[in-house]
C-alpha cells in the first residue's frame, strides 16, 4: 500500500525494479498488475489481515499505538478496514504507516493470492 506522506508505495517501488531487471515473477505471469494506490482492498478485506507475525518487538514498538488492536495481535481495525489506511476504497488509499506496516503487509503483492481474494471481495477486476 501507498504510504500517506508522499505516495510513494514501495510495491510498485518493487514492481518497476522487476520491470526495470527484466524479470518475470509467478505473480507477473499469473495476473495482470494492479495499481495498490487506486485500490486498498487487502486492507479493507478482514479484521484477521493485518496480523502481527513475524515482527520483532522493536519493529513492533515503533508502530503507533492508535494503530494497534486492544489485544496487541495486528493493526486496529475499524470492521474490516485497518485503521491506518486513509482514503477511499476503489479510488484512492494510502497506507498512514507505510515503512512500519506489519510483515504480512509486506509480503502481499499485486496478483497474488491474498489481493485477488480481496479484490474480489470487493467486486474488483482480478484480471
Ligand atoms: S489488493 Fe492487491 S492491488 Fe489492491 S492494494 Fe492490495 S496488493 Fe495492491
Ligand atoms: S498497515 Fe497499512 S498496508 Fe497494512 S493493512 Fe493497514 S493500511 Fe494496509
Amino acid at each position: 500500500m501507498p504510504r500517506d506522506a508522499d505516495r510513494n508505495p514501495v510495491v510498485p517501488g518493487l514492481l518497476a525494479l522487476v520491470a526495470a531487471a527484466g524479470l518475470s515473477s509467478s505473480h507477473r505471469d499469473a495476473a495482470p498488475l494492479f495499481d495498490c494506490q487506486s485500490c486498498g482492498a487487502c486492507c479493507s478485506y478482514s479484521a484477521e489481515w493485518p496480523r502481527f507475525s513475524t515482527e520483532d518487538d522493536a519493529q513492533l514498538d515503533r508502530i503507533p499505538e492508535k494503530y494497534v488492536a486492544a489485544d496487541l495481535s495486528g493493526m486496529r481495525c475499524e470492521g474490516v478496514r485497518c485503521s491506518a489506511l486513509s482514503g477511499e476504497v476503489g479510488k484512492s488509499t494510502a497506507c498512514g504507516i507505510y515503512e512500519l506496516r506489519p510483515d504480512v503487509c509486506r509480503a502481499c503483492m499485486p496478483g497474488d493470492e491474498e489481493c485477488l481474494m480481496a479484490r474480489a471481495a470487493h467486486g474488483f477486476s482480478t484480471s
